[in-house]
Order: structure tokens, then sequence, then C-alpha cells
């Protein structure tokens, strides 16, 4: 009996949904992930879309943050202009 390369149904650690474990690998079909499992947690071996979607939001914040300092005028001083004149 060898209990290396065994299947088992688990749940996805990242999504919950259900995935497949194979060795000390997790395969999410819903997350298009691989994760791995040591005795330090899991960890993410290769991701599809998720990872690539966490760049590009990182990347539009950072540009976000660099283009707008501090964009926080109209939280409290709004201008109250009533152009109602009959
Ligand atoms: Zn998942």
């Amino acid at each position: 009996m060898s209990e290396t390369e065994e299947k088992k149904a688990v749940a996805c650690p990242n999504c919950n949904q259900p995935a497949i474990k194979q060795g000390n690998e997790i395969a999410c079909e819903n997350c298009d992930a691989v994760f791995t499992f040591s005795k330090t947690g899991a960890k993410v071996k290769s991701v599809g879309k998720i990872d690539e979607l966490d760049k590009r939001l990182t990347a539009l914040e950072e540009k976000q943050n660099a283009q707008q300092p501090a964009p926080n005028q109209n939280e409290s001083g709004e201008p109250e202009i009533d152009e109602d004149e009959r």
C-alpha cells in the first residue's frame, strides 16, 4: 500500500470549495490554483486568474496612490450652492 500519491477530496484552503488533495498538494479548480502543505502551513504553489487579478489590482492601487496624493476634499466640506432663483 502506498500512501504517497493518494487522491483525496478536501476543501480548498482558499475558497472552501471541493478540491483534490494529492500527496501534500491541493488542487482547486475553482481557484485555478495549487496549494502545497508543509509543517509551516499552506502555501500557494501556482495560481492562474487569481494571481493575475491580484497583481492587476495591486498595480492599479499603486497607480492611484501615486497620481492622487490626497483627494479628500469632498468628504466634509460640501459647497452648498443653491441655484434655485425664481
Ligand atoms: Zn479554491
